[in-house]
Formats: C-alpha cells, structure tokens, sequence
C-alpha cells in the first residue's frame, strides 16, 4: 500500500489581501521525491511554511503520517521528523563546516548539551561523515564564509541530514549554483533519498533539475494548483507551459 507521509487539502493562505495558497492540495508519498514547480511568486514557499507550521494556515488541513500538523509549532513538527532548508543559505560564516553541523541538531530528541557530553565525539564523526558525502570534507575547517554559494547549499544539505529527518523539504535547492555544482547536488539529494531512505519535497523554478529528479511533479500558479502528474505529463501540459512563458 502506498502510505502518504505528507497530506496537504484545501489549504489556503493569504498575507492581507495577497492570496498566497488557495485552496490547495497536494500528497507526498513515502520514499519518493517529489517535485514543486511554478513561477516565482506562485506560492512555493508559502505551502512550505504551512506545511512546516512557520506560520497558521487559513483553512484546510496538513497531516504528516496521518496525524493532524497544522496546528502544531515549528519545533513541535520537526521532531516529528519533517524539516525545510531554506531558500536563502542560513550558516554562520565565521564558524567552520563541522561547527556549523554541530549547532544545526537541535531537533533531535536530545539537546544541545549533549554537544558537550559523551556523545560529543560521535556528533563530530557524523558531521565530518555527512560533510564528505557532500564533498566538503577537505573543507571542513574553513570559515563557512569562505565557501563558494554552491558549496554552502551543500552545507546547508548536510547540516539537515544531521538532524536525520524523514522527509526534507528543499526550498530551491540549485537556486544561484553554478551548473558543474548541480549535477553534484541533484546526485547528493538523489542518493539522500535512496541511501538514506529520506522523503524529499523539492521546490525549484529550475524545470530541468526537476524532471531530472522527481516521481511527481505538482505545478503552482498564482497561489493555485494548476497540474500534477509524472514530470512528463506536467513538462508538457499546456497550462504548465503558459504560466512558465507568461512568467518571463
Ligand atoms: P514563491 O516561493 O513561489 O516564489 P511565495 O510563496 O514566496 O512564492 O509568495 C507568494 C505570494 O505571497 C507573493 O505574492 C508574495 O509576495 C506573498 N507573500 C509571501 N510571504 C509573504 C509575507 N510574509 N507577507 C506578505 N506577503 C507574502
Ligand atoms: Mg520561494
């Protein structure tokens, strides 16, 4: 049987009279990756926020592994194990790689402290671990401001997969990445999923990544649903066309 992990319906959301997401829905299936397109401002990352409770929803509904999440807290969700990267990469600069994925599991059981206690040690190999399975082992101890914006996203990749989570929700992760660095990430992501048994849901403006990635596709515009369906059938529908012209 397919198990849904995330079930997202009639859910709406609107920022004053800006209608962000209207009523939408959309399924996210266990072990797959699953893709989010749509033009900029078409309301990606507002379902991302729903779905990760940074912000109420207006109405509908968001179950995570059949249970009722939308009104829970952003903690509260994530140690249910379903987390989001961020559009913009959020590393501390002057911290090294393996300080940055030290700091960045504050959403497994235990707490910070344990930084600190015995299970320092194996923190740190799961961090120098995670860092080469990204490719940036050899630099792991450079200021993180001194990594290129490509190798940041990976960090920022890694720094996620410490907190070990079920599904991950990526907000555009190729978004500004030079092209020899996105093939590395779409593998990365790829073997996440496979190797790590970790449900992504992936938004990108960049169809070709998607197509190259995703089981299903579901496409946005203007804060509804307008396709969804394997990346074929939604690379060639029409309206999905339309909205990608209309949007240049
Ligand atoms: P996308 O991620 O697809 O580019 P967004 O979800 O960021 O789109 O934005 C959808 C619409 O909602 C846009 O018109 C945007 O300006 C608006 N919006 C998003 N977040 C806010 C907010 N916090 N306050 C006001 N308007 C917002
Ligand atoms: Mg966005």
């Amino acid at each position: 049987m397919v198990q849904k992990v995330i079930e997202v319906s009639g859910v709406s959301k609107s920022f004053g009279g800006v209608v962000a997401n209207k009523d939408i829905s959309l399924e996210v299936e266990d072990g797959k990756i699953t893709g989010l397109i749509g033009p900029n401002g078409s309301g990606k990352t507002t379902l991302f926020n729903s779905i990760v409770g940074y912000h109420p929803i207006d109405e509908g509904s968001i179950k995570f592994e059949g249970r009722e999440i939308s009104k829970l807290r952003v903690q509260e969700i994530a140690r249910l194990g379903l987390l989001r990267t961020f559009q913009q990469t959020r590393i501390y600069g002057e911290m090294n790689g393996v300080q940055n994925m030290l700091i960045s599991i504050p959403h497994r059981k235990h707490g910070f402290m344990d930084m600190f206690g015995r299970n320092g040690n194996e923190d740190e190999e799961k961090a120098e671990r995670l860092l080469e399975f990204v490719g940036l082992y050899s630099k792991r101890f450079l200021p993180s401001g001194d990594l290129s914006f490509g190798q940041q996203k990976l960090l920022e990749f890694a720094m996620a997969l410490m907190n070990e989570p079920k599904v991950l929700l990526l907000d555009e992760p190729t978004a500004g990445i030079n092209p020899t660095l996105i093939n590395g990430l779409i593998d990365r992501l790829k073997r996440a999923n496979t190797e790590f048994g970790i449900t992504l849901l992936v938004i990108e403006h960049n169809m070709r990544v998607i197509m190259n990635m995703a089981d299903k596709v579901y496409c946005l515009a203007h804060g509804e649903m307008l396709a969804s369906g394997s990346p074929d059938d939604v690379q060639n529908n029409q309206r999905v066309i339309d909205a990608y012209l209309g949007a240049h």
